[in-house]
């Protein structure tokens, strides 16, 4: 038996909806880090995302476990749609402490954009002992590493993509092609459900 420590990487997100740059950036930490596994952690329902409402919990579970069923290195948790109220990552890094046990050790992953906002997020001191940082690099976003712990933080740069959910839900609403830029059940998924439609 292996006395190595679990290595999991944690990927946050609103998943509205998952898409290929999600996946393609789970992959490559995941080789990168030799991580066991990426657990995947839609957010819950925000009261408000910006001024839009975001698509119902349960359809933004449902397309994250479709999108990474195929991939055995690949899970998604419950834990933040479950707990009432709005979404910290310390409570989801707690939450998937307690659920994975002592020995885990932590990689959350986060565009490059998200880690800017790092230093405004709730408890962050205490973040960096939970768990290792990693910021994929998207394109059209610079990233500023000044304050954030070196040690604390690593850079990834992910293949060029720069496929955004925003963009899906817009190519949807104007009737364009999503195909590619989601898996295919994805797509799927949405067109069943009448997602994206314009009012
Ligand atoms: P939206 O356009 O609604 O903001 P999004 O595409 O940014 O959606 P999120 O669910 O907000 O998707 O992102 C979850 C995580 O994935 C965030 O850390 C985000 O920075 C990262 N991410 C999003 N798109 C990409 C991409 N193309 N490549 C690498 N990381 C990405
Ligand atoms: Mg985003």
């Amino acid at each position: 038996m292996s006395d190595r420590r679990p290595r999991l990487g944690v990927m946050g997100g609103t998943f509205d909806p998952i898409h290929n740059g999600h996946l393609v950036a789970a992959s490559e930490v995941q080789a990168t880090f030799d991580l066991d596994e990426v657990i995947f952690v839609p957010t819950g329902q925000p009261w408000q995302k910006g001024a839009r409402q975001v698509a119902e919990a349960e359809d933004r579970y449902l397309m994250t476990v479709i999108a990474t069923a195929s991939n055995p290195r690949f899970s998604v948790s419950r834990v933040d749609i479950d707990r009432p109220g709005l979404t910290y990552t310390v409570d989801t890094l707690r939450d998937l402490r307690a659920a994975r046990g002592p020995d885990a050790e932590f990689f959350f992953i986060t565009g490059a954009d998200a880690l800017t906002q790092i230093l405004t997020w709730r408890d962050v001191d205490e973040l960096f002992q939970m768990a290792h940082f990693v910021g994929c690099t998207r394109p059209g976003h610079t990233f500023e590493i000044d304050e954030i712990p070196p040690d604390a933080v690593t850079l990834l740069e992910i293949p060029a993509l720069a496929i955004s959910s925003t963009e899906c839900r817009e190519r949807v609403a104007a009737g364009r092609p999503i195909w590619y830029l989601v898996p295919d059940g994805i797509v799927q998924y949405i067109n069943k459900r009448r997602m994206y439609l314009k009012p």
